[in-house]
């Protein structure tokens, strides 16, 4: 393996190791690099199909990041994202994500202008990034902690006690109980069809028995390691 294949392999692993927030942050950095001024849109609510507004003398566009790492995109994303366009009055549009897109979605964005990122575009771009912003992407890159989308204090790691389904486990806001904002694990993958369909097999079948809960020392162990982690991260 050369040394760019080696530097793609690990983008790579890192691109698809980011939550869905710093994901939109890395698309901020990339934008930034390119002379553009990022505003964030959604915030921590449900995204109307926009993310981040981008804007440089004579250009405007809406970005819409989707971190999934197991699904092509759909042609509904991509229609969200034209619906968004058109509700700001915006030309350009940007769908970003990990994995890829449908043929339909591919078919669509082509017929109305919208250029479409996978992670082999991603790559590309942090490769060809600037002297200056390539070392912030790096270090968002290999940063593992999670910021809350909110309030921008560390996640800590934290495991439900009550509720429908104690001992799950979640991130939650160090700035609990001033802000309730949790990450499920695996929260970037939220919106992929899998997702609904787990939900819909959920409802036809038993409760899961108790073997295909975590065993408690691992869950222990992960604890540990993330607060370990964080320690040193603060120091
Ligand atoms: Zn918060």
């Amino acid at each position: 393996m050369n040394q760019v294949e080696q530097k793609t392999a690990e983008l790579v692993k890192l691109i698809r190791a980011l939550d869905w927030f710093q994901f939109e942050k890395l698309l901020a950095l990339l934008y930034t690099d390119s002379g553009y001024v990022v505003c964030r849109m959604g915030g921590a609510k449900a995204d109307g199909g926009v993310d981040l507004l981008v804007e440089k003398p004579g250009k405007k566009g809406l970005v819409q990041c989707k971190h999934w790492r197991a699904w092509n995109v759909p042609v509904k994303e991509v229609r969200e994202l034209f619906g968004a366009m058109n509700d700001h009055h915006i030309p350009n549009g940007v769908l970003v994500t990990v994995k890829g897109f449908t043929s339909e979605a591919t078919e669509f964005a082509g017929r109305h202008g919208i250029v479409l990122y996978d992670e082999g575009d991603l790559v590309e771009m942090i490769l060809n990034s600037s002297l200056e912003i390539h070392p912030r992407i790096m270090d968002l890159l290999r940063d593992e902690r999670k910021f809350c989308p909110r309030c921008e204090r560390i996640m800590v790691l934290r495991t439900s006690k009550r509720g429908s389904n104690p001992g799950r486990q979640f991130w939650g806001c160090s700035g609990y109980p001033g802000c309730k904002y949790i990450f499920n694990l695996d929260d970037s993958d939220k919106n992929e069809p899998i997702a609904a369909r787990t939900f819909q097999r959920r409802k036809t079948t038993p409760p899961p028995t108790n073997d295909t809960q975590p065993a408690h020392s691992d869950t222990l162990k992960e604890t540990l390691n993330v607060l370990e982690r964080l320690f040193k991260a603060l120091r």
